[in-house]
This record gives structure tokens, C-alpha cells and sequence, in this order.
């Protein structure tokens, strides 16, 4: 995650591949391409064992970089972290609704452990890789540009049998290893919640890892202002509030963030959140779309792609979840077709639905989620595919009907 208006930085490794661009869709979501070919995947963790995670309180004291209440190089101050850092996972795993809910799944995550290796993320090589996902505070990295705060390496499997440490994919798109990685060069610096008010100038540790966390669970930066996932960190001395409580732990999400984490790892009781909105965005002149190919195949480029769809709650006037338009699939097995189809998935039951379709031309730029192409196609494969560019030329209307 970057300070002000700069994004996030998130490198996605793909197995035996070198890093590549983020893809985003939805309340946006990681993408890898199988390589085997076919459509694209969600990237997401495997629930079928507890997600194993550590954090190395290896910290750095000149610079020092994280400020606390307990005296540094104490265990206290070791507490204190680590309390922190679990306050933030239970703002996801406070989510109902999902697989790894702490309380209707209280065994989906790993107990939290901890190492003294200063190093143990992986590294700017990709190497380092150990399967366990890990929370670094004093490792160097040269993604650590200006700017960035921190950063989620995601290592996902782009085909069933892939390892990583003791772990074996069972399915494309299984994310094997993520490490979230802080700065630690002084240039910034991050308080625990607790130390925050004394530390002005420094960022809340506490949301910005929450933020990353979302990035850890397989979201990609959402268009939508109210986000924990939006590419723009808090201003230092501020956190997103209001902040987590015992009875409400994922306080400080957006609706749009839970409904994201509820696409990824949708639990199967849940009969609540199942409504989806779906439809395409098209243009009203199709001889507009007119370029090249999309697939190797001679598919065209048949609709808008980009364009943030945005289902608000009529009543309420609130943002629900956010999707951004732009590509199917005919069959696991096909290729993305670019015909600006959109799906907004695992939305309340029970309520009316008003769509907004923008393009990202605003706050928020193609850049900011993730880039063009998305990380929809690959060259590799037997279905290869070439994605547009990001479309925000346009005016939206709706067509009445159909
Ligand atoms: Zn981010």
C-alpha cells in the first residue's frame, strides 16, 4: 500500500513464472491464467487445512519503524504486536458468511506462530519460499519504491500438484505462499493503535496490515471509496474506523469488502448472500470496439471493459459491491471473451438493487486496480488471449429492459 494518491504496490508471482501484473475484477479479485489454458481463476487459499501463518519479530531499532506503548526490544512490545496483527485478521475473519469465519470456522486459519528470521518472506528473487505465510517487519526489498508502505506477495498454483513447502495445489488458482512485507528503512514509519495518538506522523499498523490482509485472502485494490481495499492508505496519525471491537471484529470493512471475501470463500449455510446481479456493458455503436482480436481464436472485443459497475442498496442509499465489467467465459476450458459482461456475486437477498456503471477516469485510475489487461490472458497457454486496454471513453446510459 502507498501513501496519498500513489497505489499499492502487489506483485503476483505465478508458479515457475517471473512477477506479473494483478488482476481485478469485482470487488476485484486476484486472477491467474491455468496453464493448462482456459478461464481465468479467482486466486484464493485451499480450506481444506488451516491456513498456516507466522510473523517475524525480527524488528528493526535504528531506523526504528514500528512505535508502541511497551518500551522496544521488550516482550511486551512483542505482545503488542502480535496483538495488533491478530486484531487485523479477525476484521476478516469476522466476516460472516464465509469459510474462514473464526466462529462458524474456528479451525481455518493456523494458530498464529511466530520466528525470529529477519528475512522469512519471500524474497525479490521468489525464493525464500517456505509455505508458510508470513508477516515481515524488517526485511529490504527493492519493491519498497517511494511511496510504498508495504506490499502482499501472493504465490498462486496455475495448475493442480504444485508445491510450495508442505503444501500441493489442488486446483489452479490456489494460493500456496503469501507474505506481506512492511518498509523498514525509516522512511515511514507505523504505530500500533495504541501508540498511534503519541505518534502522529506515523501510519496506523492496524489498517494498513488489514488492508494487505485483504490482499493475503486473494482481493485486489477496489474501486470503491468506502473499501478497506482502495489503493489509499489512511492519512498517518489516522486508521480506517471505526476500529475492531470482540463483538463486531470486521468493523472496519466495507460492505463491499465482505462481499468480496464472501465470493472468494462462500460458505455453503450461508443462504442469505446469494443474489447476483449480472448483464453486460456495451456500446451503443458496436463498429466503436472495432481493433484487433482478442484471442487467438478471432474473437473481437464486443463490449466495455473496465467500466466499474456499482450496486447500491435503494433504501439505504449504500454501496453494496463494486465489479468491473468486461470478459466471460463460454466454459472452464474457454478462453475470457471480451464482451463487457459483469457479475456481482453473493449480494443480500431481500433488497432492491440500483446499478451504477462508471468509467474508472475519476478518482481511481486503471493503474490503481490493478492495470490494463488485468491479468486475464496469458501467452502461454492453449487458449491465448490478449486483453484490451482498459475503456474509459465513454458515457454511460441504460437500456431499459433486457
Ligand atoms: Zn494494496
Amino acid at each position: 500500500m502507498k501513501r496519498k494518491s500513489r497505489r499499492c504496490v502487489l506483485p503476483v508471482l505465478a508458479l515457475c513464472a517471473t512477477v506479473a501484473a494483478t488482476g481485478a475484477a469485482g470487488y476485484t479479485l486476484n486472477y491467474a491464467v491455468p496453464s493448462s489454458g482456459g478461464c481465468p481463476v479467482a486466486t484464493r487459499f485451499s480450506t481444506a487445512t488451516p491456513i498456516p501463518r507466522q510473523w517475524s519479530a525480527s524488528l528493526s531499532s535504528s531506523p526504528q519503524t514500528i512505535f508502541t506503548v511497551a518500551t522496544p526490544g521488550t516482550a511486551s512490545q512483542i505482545s503488542e504486536i502480535q496483538q495488533t496483527i491478530l486484531d487485523a485478521y479477525s476484521v476478516w475473519t469476522g466476516v460472516s458468511g464465509t469459510m474462514v469465519n473464526a466462529t462458524t470456522f474456528p479451525g481455518a486459519l493456523g494458530a498464529l506462530g511466530q520466528t525470529s528470521t529477519q528475512d522469512a518472506c519471500a524474497n525479490d528473487q521468489g525464493s525464500n519460499l517456505t509455505g508458510e505465510d508470513t508477516i515481515c517487519f524488517n526485511q529490504s526489498s527493492a519493491a519498497f519504491t517511494p511511496g510504498v508502505l508495504a506490499f502482499t506477495r501472493v504465490f498462486a498454483a496455475t495448475a493442480p500438484g504444485q508445491t510450495i513447502g508442505s503444501t500441493t495445489s489442488s486446483f489452479s488458482g490456489q494460493i500456496l505462499e503469501a507474505d506481506i512485507l512492511f518498509r523498514n528503512d525509516g522512511q515511514v514509519t507505523f504505530a500500533t493503535p495504541g501508540a498511534l495518538a503519541a505518534n502522529p506522523g506515523s501510519y496506523d499498523l492496524e489498517s494498513i496490515l488489514t488492508h494487505e490482509l485483504g490482499h493475503f485472502f486473494g482481493l485486489e485494490h477496489s474501486p470503491i471509496w468506502s473499501a478497506v481495499m482502495t489503493p489509499f492508505a489512511p492519512p498517518p496519525g489516522t486508521y480506517w474506523g471505526p476500529r475492531p471491537t470482540a463483538t463486531t471484529p470486521d468493523a472496519p470493512l466495507s460492505d463491499d469488502d465482505r462481499t468480496g471475501l464472501r465470493v472468494l470463500y462462500p460458505d455453503p449455510n450461508d443462504t442469505t448472500d446469494v443474489g447476483v446481479i449480472t448483464g453486460r456493458v456495451v456500446p451503443a455503436n458496436p463498429l466503436a470496439l472495432a481493433g484487433l482480436p482478442a484471442t487467438a481464436a478471432g474473437e473481437y472485443v464486443t463490449g466495455i471493459f473496465g467500466a466499474n459497475v456499482v450496486a447500491v442498496d435503494a433504501d439505504t442509499g449504500q454501496v453494496v459491491a463494486g465489479a468491473l465489467a468486461g470478459w466471460s467465459c463460454a466454459s472452464a476450458s474457454s478462453g475470457p471473451v471480451f464482451d463487457g459482461t459483469y457479475t456481482i456475486e453473493r449480494l443480500p437477498l431481500g433488497r432492491t438493487y440500483n446499478l451504477y456503471i462508471e468509467p474508472l477516469d475519476g478518482g481511481f485510475t486503471p493503474s490503481d486496480i490493478g492495470g490494463n489487461g488485468l491479468n486475464l490472458c496469458s501467452t502461454s497457454n492453449a487458449t491465448p488471449c490478449s486483453a484490451p486496454a482498459v475503456n474509459t471513453d465513454f458515457v454511460p446510459h441504460v437500456r431499459p429492459s433486457g
